[in-house]
């Protein structure tokens, strides 16, 4: 739930207040998919940085299960454009990494492991390194990361931004065959009508900033 929600940075050099959030208020229902749809620069990552824990708002309220959020936390898992895997880890020691400093123990780690990547399609590729990846396989490790820390909300930030569109579009099916299987809560940042529109319950429209909510779309649509 996001409440009255307003954020302004300030120029660090001028001291001036940069107004970025003007007042924002809608929320995601458990095991909904909202996409938060707007042009560049409108506050859509700032929302979701906030969401995330990773900075602070000037005013409102942010709730997750009714928990007021007071930095990141397990509960909420994020993906962004870049896939910020570790480089000297292979595809399993990415996996599972987040597991392992959970002192989850190696057994549970691998089947835990097996089962993502086999949901994300990556079965097969565990000792490969990253950079042997392509960016589509980059992106559905990044992905398998933390669901496999089975967050309750996904918070996703333009995910498959730099993907070229071809791969683009598959990675967008997997994506509703993946949430399909799990039903995280899913927060999804995009400035593509069309992708907004395909993966999502409601599409959340933000006006400029400092933005606020201009509109709140059903997708009525039947999903493949
Ligand atoms: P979007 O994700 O929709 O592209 P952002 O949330 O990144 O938009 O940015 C919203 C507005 O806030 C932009 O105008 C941007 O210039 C400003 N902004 C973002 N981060 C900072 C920051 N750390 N300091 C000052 N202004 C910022
Ligand atoms: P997608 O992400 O939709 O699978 P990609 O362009 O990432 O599309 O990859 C297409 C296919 O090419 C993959 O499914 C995989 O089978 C194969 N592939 C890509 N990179 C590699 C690699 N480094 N080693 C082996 N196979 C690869």
């Amino acid at each position: 739930e996001i409440n009255g929600l307003r954020k302004e940075y300030v120029d660090h050099y001028t001291g001036e207040t940069i107004p970025a959030i003007g007042e924002v208020t809608f929320s995601i229902g458990e095991g909904e998919f909202v996409s938060v749809l707007g042009p560049s620069g409108c506050g859509k990552t700032t929302v979701l940085n906030i969401v995330a824990g990773f900075i602070d708002h000037t005013a409102g309220d942010v709730l997750v299960h009714g928990r007021s959020v007071h930095g990141p936390g397990p509960d909420r898992g994020v993906v962004f454009q870049s896939h910020a895997l570790f480089p000297w880890k292979t595809v399993l020691g990415n996996v599972t990494f987040g597991l392992r400093m959970k002192g989850v123990s190696r057994a549970q780690r691998e089947v835990a492991a097996a089962d993502i990547l086999e949901l994300v399609g990556l079965s097969g590729f565990e000792r490969k390194y990253p950079h042997e990846l392509s960016g589509g396989m980059q992106q559905r490790l990044g992905l398998a990361r933390v669901l496999v820390n089975e967050p309750e909300v996904m918070l996703m930030d333009e995910p498959f931004a730099s993907i070229d569109a071809q791969t683009r579009r598959k990675l967008q099916q997997d994506l509703t065959e993946i949430f399909e299987k799990r039903r995280p809560t899913v927060f999804f940042v995009t400035h593509d009508i069309d992708e907004a529109v395909f993966l999502s319950d409601r599409v959340v429209l933000l006006s400029h900033r400092p933005s606020t909510v201009a509109e709140i779309i059903d997708i009525e649509l039947p999903r493949p």
